[in-house]
């Protein structure tokens, strides 16, 4: 069975990093990558797009393709987006399919913090995509929570629904939605840092712009 994998961000906005890392994950592990906007992250500060507006942005930029789908369910629960929760449904509705939680190595080292993170590991494997700046020494509890997760090749993710870790070598590309709304704020054109339909409707990035 094809794995599933799930991308989960603020999305505020999608930038070509986030698309580029989530179809080279999904080539790299033939999955279908399903985009989860997250409603009102946990960690963070509130975004500065409404969710519809995010979703909006979201179903432009993955225009013309199917490999990478937009799966909304985040933003429809009240309360905070907490990633274990996602899961449980997600293994609720797909049985035994592998599934793949792809975090970007900058987060990853954080995973620590996240709410009942133990419990990730039992609802899905996780892919590890590089980002440049990302540290690479974990802390302590999540390097011993990881160590005898690794894994190397992508069949063993597939041979079992959940509890592998895999680094994904994806192309590093230095984009952030932080200095994509920095520049958006600054009155400046970040035109290939995004996908170019997003300039086609000038209302979609009006949030960022003040
Ligand atoms: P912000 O600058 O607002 O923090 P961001 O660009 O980091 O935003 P998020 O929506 O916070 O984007 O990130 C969602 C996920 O995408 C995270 O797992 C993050 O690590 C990953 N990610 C974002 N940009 C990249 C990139 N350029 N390369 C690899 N992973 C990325």
């Amino acid at each position: 069975m094809k794995l599933l994998a799930i991308f989960g961000g603020t999305f505020d906005p999608v930038h070509l990093g986030h698309l580029s890392v989530a179809w080279e994950a999904a080539e790299l592990l033939d999955a279908e990558v399903r985009l989860l906007p997250a409603g009102m992250p946990p960690h963070r500060d509130a975004p500065v797009a409404s969710a519809a507006q995010r979703v909006a942005i979201l179903r432009v930029a993955l225009r013309g393709q199917s490999r990478l789908t937009l799966d909304t369910r985040e933003l429809d629960r009240a309360g905070p987006s907490f990633t274990i929760d996602t899961l449980h449904e997600l293994r609720a509705e797909q049985g035994e399919r592998p599934l793949v939680l792809l975090i970007g190595a900058d987060a990853f080292a954080n995973l620590a913090t996240w709410h009942r993170w133990r419990e990730l590991f039992q609802a899905a494997h996780i892919g590890v995509l590089s980002r440049p700046g990302a540290c690479v020494a974990l802390p302590d509890e999540l390097e011993r929570e990881v160590a005898g997760r690794r894994v190397a090749d992508t069949a063993s993710l597939r041979a079992l629904p959940s509890g592998k870790v895999i680094e994904l070598a994806v192309t590093p590309l230095e984009i952030s939605a932080t200095r994509i709304r920095e520049l958006l704020a600054a009155g400046r054109d970040p035109r290939y840092l995004l996908p170019g339909g997003l300039f086609d409707d000038p209302g979609l990035l009006a949030p960022y712009r003040h």
